[in-house]
Formats: structure tokens, sequence, C-alpha cells
């Protein structure tokens, strides 16, 4: 097809993340209009379930209009004020009330950023800035785990453990070190239970602190469920088990609920669904359901107390962001709070649940999947050569990207990573579109296997 006038000045003028730059010029972006509920429409008029919530975001859908009022209002009030040198707004303070009310534990302040990324890159600085000032200056590694999406700063990408974010970037740097990635179907040695599988990964993290040194070991952060790795779901078993480690090295827990927090996993937090008892929380995306950029960092009151100390020897805080809690991303998170509560969304949530993962589970009877996993409204399903031996396609065949197209040809939006192939839908999903993208979903993954089949990929 001939690139429209539209697709030729974005490809003249934008660079476009987490794209194959070399292939782009040639299949042009799909440039995205307007949208209404869990349906997005193109520039062509042609209409797509957002089976993604665009970046795993959108939970009320598009064209709220109470989120869409509470912005304006906002905006025309105050539409900018900062949070530097003691002065503070309205929308902030109903917010972070808001996210103490409903944290998974006891939360003593919150932390504003714009993004993700930025704030995971202040729990890294704030781990550090702790530990320096109650005496322990030499504490300051952070361990991750390998598939962890945990954002793409400088900091934030180390954090990451995927290759794309690493290789070419001169990263990750070095105080951060990654441990296995408790993906059981994945890396889970051929004749290893479940139960030994997580005995083995708690041996690899504790062998990882030994030789790195407890002393030296400052944080672990973890997603509760994996999303950009390609939603992969630990065993029930593996939060509490690696706990106890970090507990016995006084090692902090950072949550990092950016993709599962907010009801997604059918729990207010990913960290109810996965039995995790964080020290403390990044937040963002479902925080404004994306309706304006908006992260938090929820600070539980131990650290707090040695910010103020710390802060009492040099003069300041030394740490702040322009547009961190931004009124318009505040007004509308504390609005988006709102409404998950009013509306009842988790009920919600929680009600078409079993239909989403009746259908996902379905999936693994696929000739081409080898598993479906999922909690909540998260899910994905992953897409193998042979479904006996678990082995994958070639990356270089593109399998995933191509179902992934299939899926747009007939009107779904997902996100391929990998093989595999991811789903986050609007939490504001009825029960019949949840049978509606399920139908449109295997419709695709048929046309894959005859695509798979034609060019002799298995
Ligand atoms: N943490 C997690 C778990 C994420 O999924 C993401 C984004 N996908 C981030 C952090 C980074 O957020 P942002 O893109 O807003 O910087």
């Amino acid at each position: 097809m001939p690139l429209t006038n539209m697709q030729v000045r974005d490809l003249e003028n934008v660079v476009h993340p987490y794209t194959p730059l070399h292939k782009i010029r040639q299949t042009g972006p799909m440039m995205l209009d307007s949208g209404k509920g869990i349906f997005v429409r193109d520039d062509q008029g042609k209409e797509y379930i957002e089976a993604m919530s665009g970046l795993w975001c959108t939970g009320l859908g598009w064209g709220d209009e109470e989120l869409i009022e509470a912005g304006i209002e906002q905006l025309r009030k105050l539409a900018y004020y900062h949070n530097f040198a003691g002065k503070g707004t309205e929308p902030q303070v109903a917010l972070a009330e808001k996210l103490k009310e409903v944290a998974p534990v006891p939360i003593s302040k919150v932390f504003f950023t714009s993004s993700g990324s930025e704030a995971n890159d202040t729990q890294i600085k704030l781990v550090w800035y702790y530990n320096n000032a109650i005496g322990r200056p030499k504490k300051k590694k952070i361990i991750s785990r390998m598939k962890a999406y945990h954002g793409v700063t400088i900091a934030s990408a180390s954090l990451t453990g995927l290759p794309y974010n690493h290789i070419d970037w001169d990263l990750p740097l070095d105080f951060v070190k990654h441990t296995t990635c408790p993906h059981f179907y994945r890396f889970g040695e051929p004749g290893e239970t479940e139960e030994d599988f997580v005995a083995r990964l708690v041996r690899d993290l504790e062998e990882l602190i030994a030789r790195e040194g407890p002393d030296t070991v400052a944080a672990f952060i973890a997603e509760p469920i994996m999303g950009a790795g390609g939603v992969l779901v630990p065993p029930e078993t593996y939060f509490p088990a690696i706990q106890q480690v970090l507990d016995r090295h006084d090692i902090l827990l950072i949550d990092d609920e950016v993709i599962n927090g907010f009801c997604r996993t059918g729990n207010w937090w990913g960290a109810q669904t996965m039995n995790m008892k964080p020290h403390t929380i990044s937040s963002a995306k479902q925080l404004t359901s994306a309706y304006a950029p908006l992260g938090a960092v929820m600070i539980p009151d131990f650290m707090y107390e040695a910010m103020e100390q710390a802060s009492a020897k040099i003069g300041l805080f030394g740490h702040g962001f322009t547009y961190g809690g931004h009124p318009l991303g505040a007004a509308i998170g504390a609005k988006t709070l709102e409404i998950y509560q009013k509306r009842n969304i988790l009920d919600h949530v929680r009600g078409v649940t079993p239909t989403f993962l009746k259908r996902l589970h379905a999936l693994a009877d696929h000739p081409l999947v080898g598993e479906a996993r999922g909690r909540g409204l998260l899910g994905a399903a992953e897409l193998v050569a042979d479904k006996t031996t678990r082995r994958p396609f070639d990356p270089k065949a593109g399998v995933g990207a191509q179902c992934a197209k299939f899926m747009e040809k007939h009107g779904l939006i997902v996100r391929a990573i990998g093989e595999s192939i991811a789903l986050c839908p609007p939490m504001i999903i009825t029960e019949d579109e949840v049978g509606e993208l399920f139908d449109r979903y295997e419709r695709a993954l048929d046309e894959t296997e005859a695509w798979v089949n034609k060019e002799g990929l298995r």
C-alpha cells in the first residue's frame, strides 16, 4: 500500500520508540486519530479494539468525560505550579491522601514524578540517600531480574533486564545486578517442579548477594507480574521465599506497580495478588488512566524520617522534577482514583476476569500456543515452534510481529513481546467485548498458523 501524506510527514519528522527503525520507512506508522471506550480509530477510519490500553495505561478507556472535565477545570484554575521550595497545590494533596488510603502497606509520603522511569530513578536515589543518612554508605547495589522492565533513563534502563535496552547503550550501569527471571515455563529446567524452581531462584539470589557482599546490596526491585518482559507470572510461593532472603540481609523491596497497580490484576495492587510486602512503591500509567503524564513514589515512615535528617545536614532535599506532580496530572489522578472507587472498577474487573481468563487459557489448545498465562485483565499467549519441546521460533522469523499485524487486520491492537502476544484491555471492558476480543485474537492466530506453515518456519 502506498504511504499516505500523513505517514510520509510522520516519517520525515518523528522518531518512533521501540520500533524497527530500519523497516518503518517501508511499512509506515499507523496513525491513530480518535478513541471511545475500548475502541480507537486510525486516520483511515478503521476501528480497533485497543486490547493493550495503549501502553498498559488507559485503564478507563478513551473519551471519559469526567476525566476530561477534571483536566479542563484544573487547567482553567491553575494550569501550572510546582512543588519546589515549599510550594504545593490542592490536587497533589488530594491525590497523595487517596494513594495512602488505598496503598497495600503503610505509606508516609508521596513523591510525584512525570513518568514510571522517573519514579524508578527516584527510587534508586532515595535508597542511596537513605543509606547515606543512616550511616551505611557502602550499601548501594540494586538487584533486579532478567526480563524486568523498569524504564529507559540511564538508571532505570539499567534496572530493566532486556537486551534491547542494554546492547549498544553501554548499559547496565555497574551497581545493578540481575538475578534469575521467575518464569517457570521458560526457565524451569527439565524435570524440575515449580517448588524446586523457586528453591533454585532463592539459591541464585543468595549466591548473588554473597558474591557481591550483603553490606553492599541496598534493594531488590520487582514488578509483581512482569509486564513488558512478556506478562510473566511468578509461582505463588516466589515472593514470600525471596522476601525471606531480602529480610535476612536487610535489603529493601521496591515494588514496581507501574503496570500492575490500580485493579489491573484483580486487586488494587499486584503486590496483593502476588503476596509481596514491599517497603516502597512506584506507580504511573493507570494512576491517571494515562489522560496526563504522572508517576508517584510511595515512601514509608522510616525512609522519610531519614530524608528529613539528611536534608538538615545539607540544607535541603536536592531532588525534584519541574513537572513532577503537575496540577493537570494530579487533578486527573485524583479524579481517576475517585472513579475507580465510585464506579467499583475493582468489582467490575473481578466480574469479567473469569471470562477473560477462560478464553485466555483456552488459547493454550491452539497449535501455535505454548503457554497462555495471566491474572485479572492482564495476559499473554506465547507462540512456539514446537509445543511439546517448547522450542521457540527463530526470533529473526518475526512470528510475533507478523501475528500482531494479522491482529490489526482483524481489528485488534495487541503487543508482540517477542513471540508473546500480550493483552491488557481497558478495565471497563464488558463480557461481550471480551468475547469479541478473543474471537478476533483466535482468527488472527489461525492466520498466523497458516502463514508459519506456508513459510516453513517450524
Ligand atoms: N515500570 C514498568 C513496570 C513499566 O511497565 C514501565 C513502562 N512500560 C515503566 C516502569 C516506565 O514507565 P515510563 O514509560 O512512564 O517511563
